[in-house]
């Protein structure tokens, strides 16, 4: 348990920067919580949370990191240098949808929530990682099935409510290497992602907030039309793109604290994305 969160949030828990701390330490230090904050998070918080490892699940954004188009990820240019102006500071140039980065529902919905409109309890939920590296290593083109989740959950028991469950697929290792986008001589990509019937049964059997993938996509490289985007985004769900680290979390039991950007009308984003177990 992180007890000097704790401590920390109950001095501070009136102040907007305990905020975070307090909501992933509430139950954990529930003693020492009001009624008032208790009964302000007990309805959107998973039940108990407590951790001792914390694991950055963001890749570093590079202007050559791979991006789906095969562009540059940003361009970056120096407004001020210390040397000349006593500070540093950059202007970068990119889309919204690059390095490890958000999908807002607008992204593939008509008037879906944008980026700055999905409430924050969302992006604090139970982490359910479904392993399936075995299955890329032999098709770059596997997509995550139900036979899958299934599988998971007579493992480690069923996807929590308010998870956000993600695809340990192994491809961050390509991260540099031309295989991270899989691009063939037809200009078609190849990685793993999600296939559409696991988006169907996750939002009709289950109650799950976000989808991540160690990929570029929520829908997997060949795609032509998008499937799992329109089904999962159009659902009012949120995705997370180009994760890694997820092979030093455990399958089930950690909490991801997803920070999304906060444009406003933001189809997505980059982020910072942490796992606590
Ligand atoms: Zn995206």
């Amino acid at each position: 348990m992180c007890d000097a969160c704790v401590v920390r949030m109950v001095k501070e828990r009136l102040s907007r920067r305990g905020f975070m701390c307090g909501a992933v330490a509430s139950v954990a230090g529930g003693a020492v919580l009001s009624a008032s904050a208790l009964a302000a998070t007990a309805n959107v918080l998973p039940e108990s949370v407590s951790f001792s490892n914390v694991i950055d699940l963001t890749q570093t954004l590079t202007p050559d990191f791979p991006t789906f188009e095969g562009g540059p990820a940003f361009e970056e240019s120096y407004e001020y240098t210390f040397a000349k102006d006593g500070l540093n500071l950059k202007t970068l140039h990119y889309h919204e949808h690059v390095g490890t980065h958000f999908d807002a529902p607008i992204h593939f919905s008509k008037d879906g929530q944008s980026i700055d409109e999905i409430p924050v309890e969302k992006f604090v939920c139970p982490l359910a990682v479904i392993d399936v590296r075995d299955q890329a290593a032999d098709n770059p083109d596997y997509r995550v099935m139900p036979e899958d989740i299934l599988k998971y959950e007579q493992q480690h028991g069923r996807i929590p409510d308010r998870a956000c469950v993600a695809m340990l697929s192994g491809w961050p290792q390509y991260v540099g290497t031309d295989k991270y986008r899989g691009e063939d001589s037809k200009g078609v990509l190849h990685f793993p992602s999600f296939h559409e019937d696991t988006a169907k049964f996750l939002i009709n059997e289950r109650s799950v907030y976000g989808l991540g993938v160690d990929t570029l996509s929520i829908d997997y490289g060949p795609t032509k039309d998008f499937p799992v985007h329109y089904l999962w985004l159009g659902s009012g769900r949120y995705g997370i793109e180009n994760l890694t680290n997820l092979d030093q979390v455990p399958l089930a039991g950690a909490t991801i604290i997803a920070g999304a950007p906060k444009f406003k009308g933001g189809t997505g984003g980059p982020g910072r994305v942490l796992a606590v177990y």
